[in-house]
């Protein structure tokens, strides 16, 4: 086993990926260097998600399971973080002896003071917010952390909001990540203009609520339409907005602005008034539905996912189909649906979770059934239109092609060209199977 080298091992969202990078840069500047396999690594991080079913049960699975590694490595070190290890903080030492330090995710910056004092004997737990102004600003991201962030490949993420202050009546999220704050907008832009000036070529802005961010005077528009005119980007997308936060003028910004990408997540959650205001959600589904026919009234071409629940407390078979109305309604290019399943501390976890487990199967697996129908029609629209892509990898089967993303956000694989990472090709849409497209490469006009 090498002394310095981390396994991380990443659950859930992208906020959490964008953690897992983040604590990597902190650990390469410590001398760690990444390994994808655990066996050879003297640090073991898990980087936890609260969202999915039972998320404490399978964390403490793969700690029994590393605890056993460490019984052959004695000097291996354990950290748990992300949102499970701020919910359990404590437990986890408690329950769990082989793991050192348990972090929440205010915390991955001081990833080498929590590993010095286990070094020193110390079993660590770290899982105070970083204190908020009454404004709700806070550059979360310290002054040293704000250059040299990750760029994987040609992509790059920068969180500009943490927290949630929306406390829907389903979510954890407020209790794991805390109130919402959001970075000053100088702040942003100088990682942003860092990243483009090292390779990115798209950068993904990212927070639990995208669209409330607010910094003194500077709102969502302000700092979107300022990202998407940094020098040399070429694509911004966003995740993930809310519903009650989204306005026609961002709409508007969307369809004019090149560089951003025509493409949103937007969840919806529920088709039934009733449920979404059980949910707390703030809108009804006319609400939601309006502002998603402006979007298409004036960008037919844009590619709109979302999540939904099925089965939430009293949810009927009316409610549902009200769901399945949404889905057909605005053919989503991808739907994330799931059963709900109760969060402890959520105020829906004090109603009865009195769907019975088979009604939720069959709801979910005929939301599915829809949404691969709608998903299968339109893929195949594609086929014989032009598209611009933005190569982001080398395909790993086959040789002379090259994988990237239509500006909707579809995976395409472009065969022929002499194509690298960054490129912007102007292709043509040959074939088109589920989920996947097939190119033939036009030219390359930006970006090369
Ligand atoms: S908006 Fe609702 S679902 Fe999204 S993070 Fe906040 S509380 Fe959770």
């Amino acid at each position: 086993m090498s002394s310095q080298k981390a396994y991380i091992q990443t659950f859930g969202c992208q906020m959490n990926e964008h953690d897992s990078f983040r604590m990597m840069e902190v650990l390469g500047r410590e001398g760690f260097e990444m390994t994808p396999d655990p066996d050879e690594a003297s640090l073991i991080l898990l980087n936890t998600c609260s969202v999915r079913e039972n998320p404490e049960n399978k964390v403490y699975s793969l700690l029994g399971r590393l605890r056993k590694l460490k019984a052959k490595h004695p000097d291996l070190i354990i950290g748990v973080g992300g949102c499970v290890a701020q919910q359990e903080g404590e437990t986890i030492l408690k329950r769990e002896k082989a793991v050192d330090m348990v972090f929440g995710p205010d915390n991955y910056f001081r990833l080498p003071e929590m590993i010095a004092s286990v070094r020193r004997g110390e079993r660590v737990l770290m899982t105070k917010w970083l204190p908020r102004t009454a404004n709700h600003v806070q550059n979360f991201v310290p002054e040293e952390w704000v250059e040299g962030g990750h760029v994987e490949g040609c992509k790059a993420y920068v969180s500009i909001t943490k927290g949630c202050d929306n406390f829907c009546t389903f979510c954890i999220v407020p209790f794991t990540r805390g109130r919402e704050v959001s970075r000053e907008v100088d702040n942003i832009l100088r990682e942003v203009r860092d990243l483009v000036s090292r390779g990115a070529k798209e950068i993904w802005l990212l927070g639990q609520n995208v669209n409330s961010y607010k910094a003194h005077e500077v709102g969502f528009y302000e700092l979107l339409d300022r990202v998407s005119q940094v020098e040399g980007l070429l694509r911004v997308r966003f995740t993930s907005p809310h519903p009650n936060d989204w306005n026609n003028c961002l709409s508007d910004l969307m369809a004019e602005r090149p560089a951003i990408c025509n493409q949103l997540h937007l969840p919806f959650q529920a088709g039934s008034d009733r449920i979404l205001a059980m949910m707390n959600r703030g809108h009804t589904i006319e609400e939601y539905l309006n502002k998603v026919r402006y979007m298409r009234a004036i960008n037919p071409g844009i590619e709109i996912s979302t999540d939904l629940i099925v089965g939430f407390p009293t949810e009927t078979d009316e409610d549902f189909e009200g769901t399945l109305r949404v889905v057909e309604e605005v053919g989503f290019s991808q739907i994330f649906p799931f059963k709900y399943s109760t969060r402890p501390n959520t105020k829906a976890a004090k109603m009865e979770d009195d769907v019975p487990r088979e009604v939720k199967e069959e709801r979910l697996a005929r939301v599915i059934e829809l949404q691969e129908r709608i998903t299968h029609e339109r893929t195949a629209h594609y086929v014989g239109t032009e598209q611009d892509v933005l190569i982001d990898s080398a395909n790993p089967r086959l040789r002379h092609a090259m994988n990237g993303r239509t500006d909707g956000f579809r995976p395409v694989t472009v065969r022929g060209g002499d194509l690298e990472i960054g490129d912007m090709v102007r292709v043509r849409i040959t074939s088109a199977n589920q989920h996947w497209l097939e190119a033939e490469p036009l030219g390359v006009h930006a970006g090369a």
